[in-house]
């Protein structure tokens, strides 16, 4: 039969996190994601500069060992603007995010969420791997057909109704519970005590990949990406990527991983 694809470790499940806009209040956030051992994604548009903005010169040590990632450089809505204003958007910012991350920053979120057809293309050809919509799922068993629409599971503030049904699910299917929001809205609505109730529920757990949005969409891809065998008991891997799966059915006995490269028979 076909194998279950399993996340990094055997895991069935995935947390991870997508704040937008770079305040100062991303400060916060960090600390409470590293306190609890979560990973999350910045989506930052670096040409915006007013007194709640985080400095470039800060990024680098804020954002340590979260993904930072683009989201338009003065915050365009991308649909309503001439499309050399859109590419323009979009490369800069990547190359003012670049600067402070010395790696590709190649994730995204639509500045309000609008986007059309043609800005996906454009986000495509300025080398955008994914790219987060403001639309929610309501349910971590969704995951993106396509990953230049990727909708979260919910906004912070509808997330506890939906975590429940996220931690019960004993079965090995994969799930991703994927909360976004802005750092700005705790301050706003002196809340900061919800995330950290949502991330208590989550941190810790044996079944649960922490990851960033960047990790989750590679992975995915490499999933999708193995040569199976006409038969289903035959993969090679050509990815660069180590993907975890189960030969033998519904059972969590018998987890396998298949390494870069490597064919395997099972
Ligand atoms: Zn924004």
């Amino acid at each position: 039969m076909t194998p279950l694809y399993l996340f990094p470790g055997g895991k069935p499940k995935c947390v991870t996190f997508s704040y937008d806009d770079g305040t100062v209040h991303d400060k916060r956030l960090v600390e409470i994601f590293n306190r609890h051992g979560l990973k999350a994604t910045f989506n930052i548009n670096s040409g915006m500069d007013y007194p709640e903005k985080l400095k470039k010169e800060e990024f680098a040590e804020v954002y340590a060992g979260h993904e930072i990632a683009a989201h338009a450089e003065f915050h365009a809505g991308l649909d309503r603007c001439a499309t050399t204003d859109a590419i323009r958007e979009v490369w800069n910012d990547r190359l003012a995010l670049e600067k402070s991350t010395g790696c590709p920053v190649t994730g995204f979120a639509y500045p309000c969420g609008q986007y059309s057809d043609e800005v996906i293309k454009i986000l495509k050809a300025a080398g955008i791997e994914y790219a987060r919509t403001v639309k929610e799922q309501h349910s971590a068993r969704y995951i993106p057909g396509d990953f230049m629409q990727w909708d979260a599971t919910s906004h912070h503030r509808d997330a506890l109704k939906y975590i429940d049904a996220f931690l019960d699910e004993k079965r090995p299917l994969l799930q991703i519970f994927y909360v976004w929001g802005h750092s700005y809205e705790f301050n706003r609505d002196n809340n900061w005590d919800l995330i950290e109730n949502i991330c208590s529920k989550l941190a810790g757990r044996d079944d649960t990949w922490y990851a960033t949005n960047i990790e989750i969409c590679r992975y995915i891809k490499a999933i999708r990406s193995l040569v199976a065998g006409a038969g289903g008991k035959m993969l090679y891997n050509p990815t660069a990527q180590t993907v975890w799966f189960m030969a033998g059915g519904w059972e969590f006995n018998d987890i396998r991983c298949i390494k870069p490269g490597e064919t395997v028979s099972f």
